[in-house]
């Protein structure tokens, strides 16, 4: 692939999940169809395509968590396994007729904005180069997973995975195996791993809030009736959202303290109702305040906990040593495989070490203090550049496609503006980017992910909540419904040398 001297893209997409497909989707909506996908990996589906772990399902229910423009009547479960998911990415794909649009195996390693031809230019890892007028990084915050580093971990003679990188030619079966971890991953995988390993330790550093899932088959009676009566899907998908941005959402906000503690007086009831020894409930016991940490949601992390194969240590590996894990209370146990369901690099993202705006800034430099974009998508100096789901737009409690509809809402919108005559880039003012990110820090500061008494991969190394949105996710909607030009600074043409007064907003 050599596009350079060839016409540029109108816009390249990095990532081929969920915000790319839809990205490709509402783009040809308006009548674009000049957009590439690119996507280091050789098929599509993101998220849905590396977490294959035993287990792995969405714990937003289905009906809620799919494309509002493409209702699946048919999921059968509540809460839809992983490969209910990719199957149902890739048939929006070909429902819309979007296969010609991906370039599967191009990992982007580079993108650099060209000044005076108000360009992207990329290159990929094979060597290829292209250039776009507009760059939407589609890659999302859960993408590299993170393996902690830990000492010894290169000496370790048995099997080392990752649950977002899950080797499925390991047979666990009859194996001492140790999970690393005890967040939203490792409660779907180890009650999928307790039946099969001879031993299983569970290291859990801090311990989770759990609820109950109620996870339930949808049977072919309520499909039949989505099918030929979309009010009721439509119905029972209003009812989902309400339900989830109600009832926790003031909570993770810091707005509802009683309703706070009602939750955990519940989550209190529920374990004592699952976990019979006090010894193992006591071990259990969060020490932070609920929606701190993401609140699980689990019907089987508890019971299998309570198996005789099964030892819960409630510390932090430390190391690694050629068969055995060492924690940091100094206890060392021998296993075959551990299993990192240790999260995700999503506070500071490797990509931004890619990307060079205007003078050739990197982004990691921009966000040298902590990632930061307008709206979760926009930062001064990378003109026509388009995050989604970029910082501050992360959910602990309701659904992703929702705020990726959302996002998508304003970048088409952008990409619209830009398609007019005269226009060439648009990149946002540092003074709406600040005053923006302002409001934001402003808010989360008394959010229960503040001041719950807990960390978690929402805050960075410095403590900053980079990952979060700050306000009911209507809000988000609303804010991101469309692109007003008087937040940007608006050049026309194809150069970035002569600048046009901003138009007024709309
Ligand atoms: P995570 O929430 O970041 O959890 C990582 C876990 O690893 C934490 O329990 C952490 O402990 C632990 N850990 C890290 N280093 C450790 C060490 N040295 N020793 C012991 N424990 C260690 O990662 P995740 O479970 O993969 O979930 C990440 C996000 O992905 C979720 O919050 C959610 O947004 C998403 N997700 C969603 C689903 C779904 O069903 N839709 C499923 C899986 C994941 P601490 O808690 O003490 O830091």
């Amino acid at each position: 692939m050599d596009q350079t001297t060839a016409r540029p893209l109108r816009v390249a997409v990095i990532g081929a999940g969920a915000s790319g497909i839809v990205t490709a989707i509402k783009l040809r909506e308006i009548g674009i169809s000049d957009i590439a996908v690119f996507e280091k990996a050789t098929d599509l589906g993101g998220t849905w395509r590396d977490n294959i772990y035993p287990g792995a399902a969405c714990d937003i229910p289905s009906h809620l968590y799919s494309f509002s423009f493409a209702p699946n009547p048919g999921w059968s479960r509540a809460y839809s396994a992983q490969a209910e998911i990719e199957q149902y990415l890739q048939a929006c794909v070909d429902r819309f007729g979007l296969a010609g649009h991906f370039r599967f195996g191009q990992d982007v390693t580079d993108a650099a904005f060209d000044e005076p031809a108000g360009r992207w230019r990329l290159r990929t890892a094979a060597g290829g180069s292209l250039t776009a007028r507009v760059l939407v990084w589609a890659t999302g915050p859960l993408s590299e997973p993170l393996v902690p580093d830990l000492p010894g971990i290169d000496d370790f003679g048995g099997r080392v995975v990752h649950t977002a990188a899950w080797d499925g030619t390991y047979d666990f079966r009859g194996q001492r195996v140790a999970v690393v971890g005890t967040g939203a991953s490792a409660v779907q995988v180890v009650p999928e791993l307790q039946p099969l390993a001879a031993e299983l330790v569970v290291y859990q550093r801090s311990a989770p809030w759990i609820v109950p899932r109620n996870d339930r088959p949808i049977g072919p009676g309520r499909r039949w009736l989505y099918r030929r009566f979309p009010p009721a899907r439509l119905a029972v998908r209003a009812w989902i959202y309400l339900r989830l941005e109600l009832l926790l959402g003031p909570v993770l906000l810091g707005r509802d303290e009683r309703r706070q503690r009602l939750l955990e007086k519940l989550a209190a009831a529920y374990r004592r109702r699952q976990i019979a020894d006090p010894a193992l409930r006591a071990v259990l016991e969060p020490d932070y305040r609920l929606g701190c940490k993401r609140v699980l949601v689990s019907d089987d992390y508890y019971p299998a906990l309570t198996r005789p194969n099964v030892e819960v240590v409630p510390a932090a590996v430390s190391r690694l040593r050629a068969s055995s894990v060492v924690d940091a209370l100094g206890g060392e146990r021998e296993v075959d495989a551990v299993v990192f369901a240790t999260g995700f690099r999503a506070a500071e993202p490797s990509f931004a070490g890619r990307v060079h705006g205007v003078g050739g800034q990197l982004l990691s430099a921009a966000w040298q203090t902590g990632m930061t974009a307008y709206l979760g998508s926009t930062v001064p100096g990378f003109p026509n550049l388009f995050l989604l789901i970029g910082p501050n737009t992360t959910l602990g409690h309701n659904s992703m496609v929702y705020m990726i509809e959302s996002h998508l809402n304003y970048v088409v919108d952008a990409v619209g503006f830009l398609d007019r005559p005269g226009i060439g880039t648009v990149d946002v003012r540092r003074d709406v980017a600040e005053r923006f990110d302002r409001r934001v820090q402003a808010e989360l500061a008394t959010a229960t992910w503040a001041t719950g008494g807990c960390t978690s991969w929402y805050l960075d190394r410095r403590g900053r909540n980079t990952t979060m949105w700050s306000r009911p996710t209507y809000r988000f909607r609303r804010e991101t419904r469309r692109f007003h030009a008087a937040d940007y600074v608006v050049r026309s043409g194809a150069t970035t040398a002569s600048a046009s007064p901003p138009p007024a907003g709309r």
